[in-house]
């Protein structure tokens, strides 16, 4: 057998192919490369199949988090609660803006931000939380809503890893003030470039993020805010009209994915599986296990010495980097997390063939 991915897009890429080629052709013959008809479409097109009023297209997930931040007016001063077990870009788009952050350990379940610890970490200073649906699993978002709510804090979701996800029937990015997605390649939704989106409700945000995204203006060359160059290409536009009709089918090709590991992996020892809470329909961005007693590293070589690729997401929880150690901060579940987890191959298309070779190395290597 050869090599396995993490993640393989060569699937998708050769059955869209015609149509992809297509979409470029006419992209070029159009002749506007930026804010084309495409990225105005796909607007359209997303913020309908999310149900949401405003949708902005951005140049990566990055910027939809600063974005999003500037638009609610966080800045100096402000603290803005999120987790510890996420990418560094949601903690970093808190410090661009010269906000705080402030950690919140994770569940070991579901590997996403402790809510009943959330509320220990306010303070009159706080504005906002950035909850992050981690993997493609929701956070508990009527819950955190109602945390918010009473507390009076704004809510920027991190959507990055879950596009088309569930909480309890609705779509994740649209439930709390703001949303921000990814089209960074690899995301479950992703682009053959950078790409982002910003989504909200309300109607003020959404005119302060589109005026961020070029240039602080309205009108061109009437600049009225210190923005940024931040809009989605056209031709990552048109790539995304063609995927946002598939999304669903991709992701219950991952949900069916996990299933096959589940019953692979099940009653394996030493192994913790990835959970489903019942409020939350999992999209499965990562199947990511916990791999107890030590074994993680150990586990990860023998598998590439077997040629199954795997990750580690994250080798090194935020609040550890060294930008933030001066926080002195102990989150106890994410540091063990750091040191257990380990994502397996897992796309849409992924052969149950593959996942039994992978789920035999594992088991072998366990031994
Ligand atoms: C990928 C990712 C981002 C950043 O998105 P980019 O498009 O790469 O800038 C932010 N948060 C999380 C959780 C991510 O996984």
């Amino acid at each position: 057998m050869k090599r396995i991915p993490v993640l393989d897009l060569s699937y998708e890429i050769s059955e869209l192919k015609p149509q992809l080629m297509d979409a470029f052709a006419s992209v070029l013959d159009n002749g506007a490369f930026i804010m084309g008809p495409n990225v105005k479409s796909f607007e359209n097109e997303v913020a309908e199949y999310l149900g949401v009023k405003h949708a902005i297209a951005l140049n990566s997930g990055t910027d939809a988090l600063v974005i999003a931040l500037l638009a609610a007016g966080i800045g100096e001063g402000d603290e803005v609660i999120t987790t510890p077990f996420t990418f560094f870009a949601t903690a970093e788009a808190i410090s661009q803006v010269r906000a705080t952050p402030v950690f919140v350990d994770v569940e070991p379940q579901s590997y996403n931000m402790d809510l009943d610890q959330l509320e220990a970490a306010i303070t009159p200073r706080t504005k906002a939380i950035i909850p992050v649906h981690l993997f493609g699993h929701a956070v508990e978002m009527t819950r955190l809503m109602e945390i918010a709510d009473r507390r009076g804090l704004l809510v920027v979701e991190d959507v990055a890893q879950a596009f088309g996800a569930d909480c309890e029937g609705r779509k994740v990015g649209t439930i709390g003030h703001l949303g921000c997605y990814s089209f960074f390649p690899t995301k479950n939704l992703g682009a053959y470039g950078d790409g982002g989106l910003l989504v909200t409700n309300d109607s003020a945000f959404a005119e302060k993020a589109s005026m961020l995204r070029v240039h602080g203006s309205k009108k061109k060359y009437y600049n009225e805010l210190i923005g940024f160059n931040s809009r989605l290409d056209e031709l990552q536009a048109a790539i995304l009209r063609i995927k946002l009709p598939r999304i669903d089918e991709w992701n219950a090709g991952r949900r069916k994915a996990a299933a096959t590991y589940k019953e692979l992996l099940g009653s394996v020892g030493e192994i913790v599986l990835p959970i489903e809470a019942p409020y939350a329909k999992h999209v499965f961005h990562q199947y990511t296990i916990r791999i107890l007693n030590g074994k993680r590293q150990a586990l990860q070589e023998k598998l590439e010495a077997a040629g199954v690729s795997t990750m580690v997401y994250y080798p090194v929880p935020v609040h550890k980097l060294p930008i933030y150690q001066a926080l002195e901060v102990t989150m106890p579940t994410a540091e063990s997390l750091a040191e257990e987890v380990i994502s397996l191959p897992i796309w849409p298309q992924i052969e149950p063939a593959i996942q039994a070779y992978v789920a035999n190395k594992i088991i072998e290597a366990l031994q």
